[in-house]
């Protein structure tokens, strides 16, 4: 539905998208994540081609932005960073001037009607713009965008501004829109974008750092496919810990399991390193259900999206893991991009030898400092 190719936009000297590709799919919601002067709103202005490209291209279900602007923006819903009112008008007249200025040949009463009920909007229609709440006026500037029902939704930080309650109303909304559109969504806020994203792309500093699902960049990252497991037996014993082991280790796919500490009365936690092919987690589930043990913990690898976001954009130093003290006998980890695009953790130690592997690419984005704030 969206396609992006080698997309880049300068200022002067300064490059704020470097040569960015990606794709959205028919139904996807993309959540487009990155600082504050990464680059995602100057990206969201090329794809509705508010901006030019310095070069690149972008292409709404097929139809170049640049080159048919009319078609493709027609198939464009577009809520600015700033919503684009005219706070004097009541809602019903904002909507309607809207409505004309798109040409909108939709059934004119049927249509406004169905776009105030999909943003929760029917009670305040006669209301005065300015007179309206934060959450309330987020919501008429995602009802413009919707007019002409455009197959593609582009939110540019929706939630900004809001507070934790209008937060979740435009979230909720926002889940509801992408079963009817496409929708690409910015915020330098992550539990936002996994809230309500599909997918999500990282960019700092005007490049690609990372693509895919949550759970897809966090396996990419972590390269090692490693879980902890806490599982309660049925005699709270020694016993348990060895029976538990030996059962884990059987599994298919299963590479490595080391029986840890008893973390709680007579309950283990097990590390458990996989092939990186096999998702283990349902057969464990399985296992666990036949045997009568109890599932009480299982967390993937030590590195949370949250760390590799930070590392990824801040250079925090995923040494630092998720208990935020800085244990130097851990070994540290960096981040690498390798030739096929791929993110890849490596120990700083081998982080040499690495550089030496032609498999290794040229970006390290363990240098990034992070956009403006
Ligand atoms: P984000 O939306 O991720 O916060 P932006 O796309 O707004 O980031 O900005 C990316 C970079 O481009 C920043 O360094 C910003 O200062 C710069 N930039 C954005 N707009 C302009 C402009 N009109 N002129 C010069 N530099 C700009």
């Amino acid at each position: 539905m969206i396609e992006v190719r080698n997309l880049t936009k300068k200022y002067g000297s300064k490059t704020a998208v470097n040569n960015i590709s990606f794709k959205v799919e028919k139904g996807e919601i993309l959540g487009f994540l990155g600082p504050n002067g990464a680059g995602k709103s100057t990206t969201m202005n090329m794809l509705t081609g508010y901006i030019s490209s310095t070069s690149g291209e972008v292409l709404i279900d097929g139809t170049d932005i640049l080159e048919e602007p009319k078609k493709a923006k027609s198939k464009i819903g577009y809520l600015p960073e700033i919503p684009p009112l005219y706070v004097d008008m009541t809602v019903d007249a904002y909507l309607n001037f809207m409505y004309d200025l798109k040409k909108c040949k939709l059934p004119r009463k049927a249509h406004l009607k169905d776009i105030c009920t999909r943003c929760m909007l029917q009670d305040v229609r006669h209301r005065i713009i300015k007179n309206l709440s934060k959450g309330y006026r987020q919501r008429v500037g995602l009802a413009q965008a919707l007019i002409n029902n455009p197959p593609v939704l582009i939110l540019d930080e929706p939630t900004v501004g809001l507070d934790p309650s209008q937060i979740i109303e435009i979230r909720t909304l926002i889940k509801k829109l992408g079963k009817r559109h496409t929708v690409i969504l910015s915020s330098h806020i992550l539990p936002e974008i996994q809230a309500v994203c599909d997918r999500i792309i990282i960019i700092n500093r005007g490049e690609v750092a990372a693509d895919g699902t949550a759970d897809e960049i966090a396996r990419d990252i972590t390269n090692e496919h490693k879980m902890v497991l806490r599982i309660e037996g049925l005699t709270h014993t020694a016993d348990d810990k060895r029976e538990i082991a030996d059962a884990l280790r059987a599994v298919s796919g299963v590479k490595y399991v080391r029986a840890d500490m008893e973390r709680e009365k007579g309950i283990y936690d097990y590390d458990v390193e996989t092939d990186g092919k096999t998702d283990v987690r349902r057969d464990i589930n399985k296992l666990c259900a036949e045997k009568g043990w109890n599932i009480l913990m299982l967390q993937l690898s030590d590195l949370t999206l949250e760390d590799i976001f930070l590392k990824i954009t801040m250079d925090d130093g995923l040494n630092k893991q998720n208990d935020g003290k800085d244990d130097s006998s851990k070994p540290k980890i960096a981040i690498k991009r390798t030739q096929n695009g791929k993110l890849k953790a490596v120990q700083e130690d081998a982080e040499e030898k690495a550089d030496e592997n032609a498999e290794e690419g040229s970006a390290d984005s363990s240098e990034n400092n992070g956009g403006e704030e």
